[in-house]
């Protein structure tokens, strides 16, 4: 057979990028009807003391379930509806549909909540979460947000006092994926985080890479000194909840302990009883 041309080449990379801008294009056009279409569904992972195996909470994470294109995954469509903007209508229904399971469970346990940077930047997000804990009724304290250190990078400043006045209404915060990124040790001098959870990358590779292990290590040696708890992210296998309960590590989330799975039809987590 014949090698294709460099100009073939170039026209099958053309097209196939003309492809990929489609589908973006498209997936955009169909995330601004998502909400009021009640195509958004949640998924709730559940996060242990490693220490106890205690159950303590739920991470709150959201999926897409397209009329076409069936379940897509939040890597997949978050970040066009952070560059769409569709992230403030997303994220406020995220949010809402989580405090309103999470006041009806009888446990009294935790939600976490993923944030999106985007969300921060919006001037009346307090007035919008104190809003959703009053028309819910969950008590500030049962809900945990989430967020990466890209929130903080753009307005570092902006950042950090929308977090405080989020944090004086009680809310905890967590920094989520913790060693990726644009990690900073400065951040979280910075901020008064209530929780440090690192990414699940550096457990899934720490029994294969000692440089994994040690930065593992060290995250949970900063933690101590910090005096901020440590959930390790990726808890897949008990080899490495024994690295957790040997390094004492605080909390964990992870294959392991439950898959993300929907609300039962009582409207609590799998085995939880609801009140509501
Ligand atoms: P994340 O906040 O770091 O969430 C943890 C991700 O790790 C989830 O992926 C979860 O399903 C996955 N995971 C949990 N345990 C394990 C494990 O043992 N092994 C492996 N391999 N993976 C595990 P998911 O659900 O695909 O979410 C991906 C990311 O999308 C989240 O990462 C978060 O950044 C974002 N996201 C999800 N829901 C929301 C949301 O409601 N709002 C915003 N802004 N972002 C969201
Ligand atoms: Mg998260
Ligand atoms: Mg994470
Ligand atoms: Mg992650």
């Amino acid at each position: 057979r014949a090698k294709a041309s460099f100009g073939e080449m170039i026209c099958y990379y053309q097209s196939e990028m003309d492809e990929a801008v489609r589908t973006r294009r498209q997936i955009a056009a169909d995330l601004r009807y998502a909400v009021e279409r009640q195509e958004l569904r949640l998924l709730y992972q559940p996060q242990h003391a490693v220490q106890t195996g205690e159950l303590v909470g739920y991470e709150v994470l959201v999926r897409w379930v397209h009329g076409t294109r069936g379940m897509i995954s939040p890597m997949d469509f978050i970040p066009i509806a952070e560059e769409t903007g569709d992230i403030l209508a997303i994220g406020e229904w995220v949010l809402r549909e989580a405090a309103m399971a999470a006041a009806q469970w009888d446990n009294g346990l935790k939600v976490a909540v993923n944030l999106s940077p985007v969300q921060l930047q919006q001037p009346d997000l307090v007035r919008r979460i104190t809003e959703i804990l009053l028309e819910s009724g969950l008590p500030p304290k049962r809900l945990e947000l989430e967020i990466t250190e890209s929130a903080i990078i753009s307005d570092k400043l902006q950042a950090l006092h929308m977090l405080r006045q989020i944090k004086a209404l009680g809310i905890s915060i967590a920094m989520d994926d913790f060693g990726t990124g644009y990690s900073s040790l400065d951040t979280l001098h910075s901020f008064p985080f209530d929780k440090i959870k690192i990414d699940k990358s550096f457990l899934m590779q720490s029994s294969t890479s000692p440089q994994a292990a040690a930065i593992l290590r060290a995250v949970l040696a900063l933690g101590r000194s910090l005096k901020i708890p440590v959930l390790a992210e990726g808890v897949e296998t008990p080899e490495q909840l024994e690295l957790l309960l040997s390094e004492g590590c605080a909390e964990g989330q992870g294959y392991l302990y439950g898959r993300p799975q929907p609300l039962e039809a009582d409207g609590a987590p799998l085995g939880l009883g609801a009140t509501g």
